[in-house]
Protein backbone atom coordinates (compact mmCIF):
# COMPACT_ATOMS: atom_id res chain seq x y z
CA UNK A 1 0.00 0.00 0.00
CA UNK A 2 2.76 2.77 1.28
CA UNK A 3 5.82 2.40 -0.77
CA UNK A 4 7.98 4.27 1.77
CA UNK A 5 7.16 1.46 4.01
CA UNK A 6 6.75 -1.82 2.01
CA UNK A 7 7.67 -4.73 3.73
CA UNK A 8 10.68 -4.30 6.05
CA UNK A 9 10.88 -7.77 6.53
CA UNK A 10 13.42 -8.19 9.14
CA UNK A 11 13.63 -12.25 9.83
CA UNK A 12 14.40 -11.45 13.34
CA UNK A 13 12.77 -9.25 15.75
CA UNK A 14 13.26 -5.31 15.27
CA UNK A 15 14.33 -3.74 18.18
CA UNK A 16 13.01 -0.31 19.26
CA UNK A 17 15.18 2.46 17.47
CA UNK A 18 17.18 -0.34 15.96
CA UNK A 19 15.56 0.26 12.39
CA UNK A 20 15.75 4.15 12.84
CA UNK A 21 19.19 4.30 13.21
CA UNK A 22 19.98 2.69 9.65
CA UNK A 23 20.64 5.38 7.83
CA UNK A 24 22.74 6.77 11.28
CA UNK A 25 25.11 3.87 11.42
CA UNK A 26 25.30 4.17 6.90
CA UNK A 27 26.63 7.19 7.75
CA UNK A 28 29.22 6.22 10.85
CA UNK A 29 30.43 3.16 8.88
CA UNK A 30 30.76 5.44 5.37
CA UNK A 31 34.84 5.31 4.22
CA UNK A 32 33.27 9.12 2.68
CA UNK A 33 32.94 10.33 6.21
CA UNK A 34 35.40 12.84 7.02
CA UNK A 35 37.62 12.73 10.29
CA UNK A 36 35.79 16.18 11.82
CA UNK A 37 32.51 15.23 10.83
CA UNK A 38 29.78 16.79 13.43
CA UNK A 39 27.18 13.60 13.50
CA UNK A 40 31.05 12.10 14.90
CA UNK A 41 31.71 14.85 17.18
CA UNK A 42 28.24 14.78 18.56
CA UNK A 43 28.28 10.90 19.74
CA UNK A 44 31.35 10.78 21.28
CA UNK A 45 30.13 14.31 23.24
CA UNK A 46 27.22 12.35 24.60
CA UNK A 47 29.06 9.96 25.76
CA UNK A 48 30.14 12.91 28.17
CA UNK A 49 26.38 13.18 29.11
CA UNK A 50 24.98 9.26 29.90
CA UNK A 51 26.79 9.16 33.60
CA UNK A 52 24.93 11.12 35.99
CA UNK A 53 27.46 13.28 37.20
CA UNK A 54 28.27 12.81 41.37
CA UNK A 55 31.25 14.75 41.96
CA UNK A 56 31.55 18.75 40.51
CA UNK A 57 34.52 17.83 37.90
CA UNK A 58 31.72 15.54 36.10
CA UNK A 59 28.88 18.44 36.54
CA UNK A 60 31.85 20.68 34.91
CA UNK A 61 32.26 17.90 32.41
CA UNK A 62 28.87 17.69 31.52
CA UNK A 63 27.85 20.87 31.42
CA UNK A 64 30.55 21.71 29.21
CA UNK A 65 29.28 19.04 26.56
CA UNK A 66 25.98 19.93 26.82
CA UNK A 67 27.10 23.39 25.55
CA UNK A 68 29.15 21.97 22.86
CA UNK A 69 26.32 20.07 21.67
CA UNK A 70 23.96 22.75 21.76
CA UNK A 71 26.39 24.51 19.51
CA UNK A 72 26.90 21.74 17.16
CA UNK A 73 23.31 21.06 16.25
CA UNK A 74 22.77 24.52 15.93
CA UNK A 75 25.55 25.41 13.77
CA UNK A 76 24.52 22.18 11.31
CA UNK A 77 21.70 24.69 10.33
CA UNK A 78 19.77 21.96 9.35
CA UNK A 79 16.46 22.57 7.63
CA UNK A 80 13.84 20.12 7.60
CA UNK A 81 10.19 20.07 5.58
CA UNK A 82 7.16 17.36 6.37
CA UNK A 83 6.59 15.06 3.69
CA UNK A 84 3.25 14.00 4.39
CA UNK A 85 1.73 10.43 3.22
CA UNK A 86 -1.87 10.50 3.79
CA UNK A 87 -2.54 6.64 3.17
CA UNK A 88 -0.04 5.96 5.82
CA UNK A 89 -2.66 4.20 8.43
CA UNK A 90 -5.10 4.90 10.70
CA UNK A 91 -5.20 3.99 14.66
CA UNK A 92 -8.53 2.88 16.21
CA UNK A 93 -10.88 3.18 13.02
CA UNK A 94 -9.32 7.02 12.36
CA UNK A 95 -6.91 8.14 9.85
CA UNK A 96 -4.22 10.18 11.12
CA UNK A 97 -1.48 12.13 9.20
CA UNK A 98 1.74 10.61 8.76
CA UNK A 99 4.23 12.95 8.55
CA UNK A 100 8.09 12.85 7.90
CA UNK A 101 10.24 15.07 8.77
CA UNK A 102 13.50 15.36 6.00
CA UNK A 103 16.22 17.38 5.48
CA UNK A 104 15.49 20.01 2.67
CA UNK A 105 19.46 19.49 1.64
CA UNK A 106 19.24 15.45 1.77
CA UNK A 107 22.38 13.77 1.80
CA UNK A 108 24.00 10.82 3.70
CA UNK A 109 25.34 12.92 6.40
CA UNK A 110 21.80 15.40 6.97
CA UNK A 111 19.76 12.19 7.57
CA UNK A 112 21.68 10.76 9.56
CA UNK A 113 22.26 14.09 11.94
CA UNK A 114 18.27 13.65 11.48
CA UNK A 115 18.34 10.31 12.72
CA UNK A 116 20.77 11.29 15.66
CA UNK A 117 18.87 13.82 16.59
CA UNK A 118 15.67 11.52 16.97
CA UNK A 119 17.50 9.05 18.78
CA UNK A 120 18.94 10.99 21.31
CA UNK A 121 15.39 12.89 21.43
CA UNK A 122 14.02 9.08 22.79
CA UNK A 123 17.18 8.43 24.88
CA UNK A 124 18.35 5.38 22.42
CA UNK A 125 21.70 7.53 21.20
CA UNK A 126 23.88 5.38 23.63
CA UNK A 127 22.70 2.06 22.12
CA UNK A 128 24.78 3.53 18.98
CA UNK A 129 28.46 2.02 19.65
CA UNK A 130 31.87 1.08 18.50
CA UNK A 131 32.73 -2.48 18.61
CA UNK A 132 34.97 -3.03 21.18
CA UNK A 133 36.58 -5.71 19.23
CA UNK A 134 40.52 -3.15 17.90
CA UNK A 135 40.46 -5.03 14.57
CA UNK A 136 36.87 -4.39 13.59
CA UNK A 137 35.52 -1.29 15.14
CA UNK A 138 32.47 -1.60 13.35
CA UNK A 139 29.19 0.59 14.54
CA UNK A 140 26.76 -0.75 15.41
CA UNK A 141 22.85 -0.71 17.72
CA UNK A 142 23.44 -2.43 20.62
CA UNK A 143 20.10 -4.09 21.06
CA UNK A 144 20.89 -4.90 25.07
CA UNK A 145 22.15 -2.20 27.42
CA UNK A 146 25.60 -4.08 28.00
CA UNK A 147 26.30 -4.95 24.69
CA UNK A 148 30.17 -4.10 23.62
CA UNK A 149 30.25 -6.45 20.17
CA UNK A 150 29.00 -5.99 17.01
CA UNK A 151 29.04 -9.99 16.64
CA UNK A 152 29.74 -13.16 19.00
CA UNK A 153 32.36 -13.53 16.50
CA UNK A 154 34.03 -10.03 17.50
CA UNK A 155 33.03 -10.70 21.17
CA UNK A 156 35.45 -14.34 21.46
CA UNK A 157 38.38 -12.66 19.37
CA UNK A 158 38.52 -10.04 21.58
CA UNK A 159 38.27 -12.14 24.73
CA UNK A 160 41.20 -14.32 22.80
CA UNK A 161 43.84 -11.32 22.36
CA UNK A 162 43.20 -9.77 25.89
CA UNK A 163 41.65 -11.73 28.76
CA UNK A 164 42.99 -9.90 30.94
CA UNK A 165 41.11 -6.83 29.55
CA UNK A 166 38.05 -8.26 29.20
CA UNK A 167 38.02 -8.93 32.71
CA UNK A 168 39.02 -5.70 33.45
CA UNK A 169 35.88 -4.65 31.23
CA UNK A 170 33.65 -7.25 33.01
CA UNK A 171 34.08 -5.84 36.25
CA UNK A 172 33.51 -2.39 35.03
CA UNK A 173 29.96 -2.90 33.44
CA UNK A 174 29.42 -4.32 36.92
CA UNK A 175 30.55 -1.37 38.91
CA UNK A 176 28.05 0.57 36.31
CA UNK A 177 25.02 -1.81 36.57
CA UNK A 178 25.21 -1.48 40.15
CA UNK A 179 25.45 2.32 40.29
CA UNK A 180 22.60 2.27 37.48
CA UNK A 181 20.40 0.08 40.00
CA UNK A 182 21.45 2.74 42.81
CA UNK A 183 20.13 5.27 40.99
CA UNK A 184 16.96 3.83 39.93
CA UNK A 185 16.27 2.80 43.45
CA UNK A 186 16.96 6.79 44.46
CA UNK A 187 15.21 8.33 41.25
CA UNK A 188 11.78 5.87 42.01
CA UNK A 189 11.99 6.86 45.47
ZN1 LIG B 1 32.80 -6.26 15.55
Amino acid sequence: MCPTEQSHQHGQRAYLGERSAKILLEWLNSKARPKNDRVGKLLALNDDLSALPSTPEQLKRMLGAAKKIDGLVRGSKLRLMPVLDMTAGSSSGSRYWHVEWVPTKSTLQTRALVELLRLASSGSLSRIRRCGDSDCHVWFFARFRHQMFHSQHCQKEAFRKDPAEMARRRDYMRNERAKQRLQDQKGGG
